[in-house]
């Protein structure tokens, strides 16, 4: 069970995605809310966020540059 301190930590955290998202081809939107989901208990980007990425989404840098280069758009 949480503490006080705790609960109220998880209540401070709320995410927001833009409806711009709907649009993007859906492993590419699932990658941003997973990378997103993913600093509530990782905050940075080191090995063990890398490494719930791949176990999340697999090639996951592949999508990363997808999104970089603007290939987002669904087909
Ligand atoms: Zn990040």
């Amino acid at each position: 069970m949480a503490t006080p301190a705790e609960h109220k930590t998880v209540q401070a955290r709320n995410l927001h995605f833009d409806s711009g998202l709907l649009s993007l081809d859906r492993r590419l939107g699932d990658y941003v809310i997973v990378h997103e989901l993913l600093h509530f208990p990782v905050p940075n980007h080191g090995k063990l966020w890398k490494s719930l990425m791949r176990a999340h989404l697999g090639d996951y840098e592949l999508m990363g540059r997808r999104l970089r280069r603007g290939e987002a758009q669904s087909a």
